[in-house]
């Protein structure tokens, strides 16, 4: 299925919110990729009339240039790079707003990299896929592997709202969170409707280009099966909307799409 919400809205303008990086070899994150390189961290900001969005929350602001007495070992081995003015607060006041602005917050998923703010935002409405919040909430055994437990156990009495499917923010279909599962079960992107575009947010759906260009999973995603559909889909949606593709981890649509701040600016 690719789409059957209509498109009548727009949000107003979105913003890329720069958390530090982690380096890895391309092999860890697309079957038959290699070569070592620093990918960005990034979560974005989305003005809507009825409200502000925040997708994705980056890394805890407490690791703020102490990452390996936070993170241990997930800091040292990838080169964890995460300095204050990386901190969520900080890159949304950059951004010419407060925390306390933000009123919806969409989980792409539940990995470390993704969750770290969450805490922040006791008074905004949560959105995750419900597969991804069992995951974590009430884990199988063993299931929860990446997943930073403290970051969403803080948030447990706060206004979630668990998703099933595709989820239309603001019922216009500016802001749309689409189910991609596979990297894990309740992997989620969000596709914004701004004046003049389509922007798809991948969150990690795929990390880097070669993941689309190949049709090609990584080999560490929770089931490859399901992660291969929603790469097509991925592609689906691309095609239906004549939509660009912003890969939050992607190195080179870092600096294609301008980077950190108002996109378009
Ligand atoms: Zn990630």
């Amino acid at each position: 299925m690719v789409l059957s919400i209509p498109s009548t809205g727009t949000a107003e303008a979105l913003w890329a919110l720069d958390h530090g990086s982690l380096t890895y070899d391309a092999g860890l994150v697309v079957l038959g990729g290699s070569g070592v390189s620093e990918h960005p961290i990034t979560s974005f900001l989305i003005k809507h009339e009825r409200g502000l969005v925040l997708f994705d929350t980056g890394l805890d602001p407490a690791a703020a240039d102490r990452q390996v007495e936070e993170y241990g070992e997930l800091a040292s081995a990838f080169d964890m790079r995460f300095s204050a003015e990386n901190r969520i607060d900080r890159q949304i006041e950059k951004a010419g707003f407060s925390t306390k602005d933000v009123t919806h917050v969409v989980v792409s998923h539940a990995h470390f990299d993704h969750t770290g703010g969450l805490k922040l935002f006791p008074h905004a409405r949560l959105y995750m896929g419900l597969a991804d919040l069992r995951f974590v909430f009430w884990p199988d055994g063993g299931a929860a592997g990446s997943c930073r437990w403290p970051d969403i156990e803080a948030t447990r009495g706060y206004r979630w709202n668990p998703v099933v499917g595709d989820y239309d923010l603001f019922g216009d279909g500016s802001i749309v969170m689409l189910s991609l599962p596979g990297h894990t079960p309740g992997n989620a992107g969000l596709l914004v409707q701004l004046p003049g575009e389509t922007i798809i947010l991948t969150g990690d759906t795929v990390h880097l280009r070669a993941n689309i260009e190949w049709t090609m999973p990584m080999g560490g995603d929770h089931n490859t099966s399901d992660a291969t559909n929603s790469i097509r889909r991925l592609q689906q949606l691309r095609d239906s909307f004549d939509a660009k593709v912003w890969i939050a981890h992607d190195p080179e649509d870092w600096i294609d799409f301008g980077g950190a701040g108002r996109y378009g600016a």
